[in-house]
């Protein structure tokens, strides 16, 4: 592993440097890293012409295949396959409604949210044109309130799946929402793995998930997927996918290339089939190493967790909590001590305060070493 990328390289002549991921998945520092089949496959497309109508809808169909739903489709990040799930059912497959977004005259256009799912991300339904409409307070909502504020311009029902977060169960929204005949849409994001979560949502009763293809799944990072209901489906793709109409759909800029869709199925056929048990024990061990470097320092516990420190699928974590009686660097003294040498190191704080984690799932061979000897010198003070 070299953390100094050569002149002879583009990263080199920008003089763009490596870091070590330990916060997750995270977009912001490169999102997981694809494995080199992935790389090959889109090498492969990159050399030729295809058509993208029938390249998406063959990869949709492998996706229906895998989830269970009535259609699938590659977007580029779930992102924008939030802002389709917001135009599909607030157009349906009208041409006019659709060339019209992100002007919602005409149309249902209110979107329910608990407001403890409120989230960074939700503006990608506002981006479609779509008005959302909060209910509940920070500890969740009621039914009776997700009753009252469903009417006759509801146009969905939005469900962020984040462990943290609570509320109003899925299964509690869905049949509300659908004895009142409006569909739900549901921000999966972060939560493959468990491969489980694949079918889990559709076979649920969810009308459209959203899934990011450049987490857990390991595909190029700016792709999504949409799966669900038929027609609803349908609706996204005519957002989405208006390259031979008069006017290009709210989903046109979000593109997906060819090499990305390509990428994102071999991703997917690789994740369907690989060895999680095994994975989920590697992360578990790279987290030991980590605690078992840093336990015996007095005045904190080191723990390997397993369940929600971070928005992912509650895989094993190294935990550092420092005592309340503590006295030396603060958690974020210690994140910033992190990134100071090359290469820097990225760690998380919180949710608690005192709380510093480490997730092994973006970290490359080896570099469990690295952090675990990195992370001793700065909770030290070296
Ligand atoms: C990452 C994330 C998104 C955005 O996903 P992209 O694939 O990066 O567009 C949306 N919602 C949640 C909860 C996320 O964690």
């Amino acid at each position: 592993m070299t953390y100094q990328s050569g002149a002879g390289s583009v990263l080199g002549r920008l003089g763009v440097k490596d870091l070590v991921n330990g916060h997750h998945w995270r977009t912001i520092l490169g999102g997981s890293i694809m494995p080199p089949e992935v790389v090959d496959a889109m090498a492969e497309s990159a050399g030729r012409f295809l058509d993208l109508g029938e390249l998406n809808v063959k990869a949709g169909e492998y996706i229906a295949r895998i989830t269970g739903a009535d259609r699938g489709m590659v977007t580029s990040g779930c992102a924008a396959a939030q802002v389709l799930q917001a135009a599909a059912c607030m157009t349906g497959t009208d041409e006019s409604k659709i060339g019209s977004l992100p002007d919602t005259t005409g149309m249902k256009n209110e979107i329910v949210i608990q407001q403890s799912q409120r989230n960074h991300y939700d503006s990608s339904y506002q981006h479609a044109g779509a008005t959302l409409v909060e209910i509940g307070a920070e500890g969740g909502a009621t039914r009776a309130e997700l009753e009252a504020a469903i009417g006759d311009n509801t146009a969905a029902v939005a469900y962020v799946w984040v462990m943290r977060y609570w509320g109003l169960s899925l299964e509690e929204v869905i049949e509300v929402a659908h004895a009142r005949g409006v569909p739900v849409v549901l921000d999966a994001a972060a939560e493959l793995p468990p491969v489980g979560n694949l079918t889990k949502f559709v076979s649920m009763g969810v009308d459209l998930v959203a899934f990011s293809g450049g987490k857990g799944v390991r595909g190029p990072q700016s792709t999504g997927m949409l799966v669900g209901r038929g027609d609803l489906m349908d609706a996204a793709w005519e957002n989405a996918f208006s390259f031979n109409k008069a006017r290009a759909g709210i989903g046109r800029p979000m593109k997906v290339c060819k090499e990305e869709i390509v990428g994102l199925i071999c991703a997917l056929e690789l994740f369907v089939d690989a060895d999680h048990e095994t994975e989920w024990t590697q992360w578990r061990s790279k987290s030991a190493h980590i605690v078992d470097h840093v336990k015996h320092v007095p005045g904190l516990e080191a723990r390997v967790h397993e369940g929600i420190v971070y928005e992912g699928p509650g895989s094993p974590t190294a935990l550092v909590i420092l005592d309340e009686d503590w006295e030396g660097r603060s958690v974020e003294e210690v994140q910033a001590a992190m990134l100071v040498d090359e290469p820097p190191i990225y760690v998380g704080v919180g949710p608690e305060p005192r709380e510093l984690w480490v997730a092994p799932v973006a970290l490359q061979e080896g570099e469990e070493d690295l952090v675990a000897r990195r992370l001793l010198a700065a909770l030290t003070g070296q």
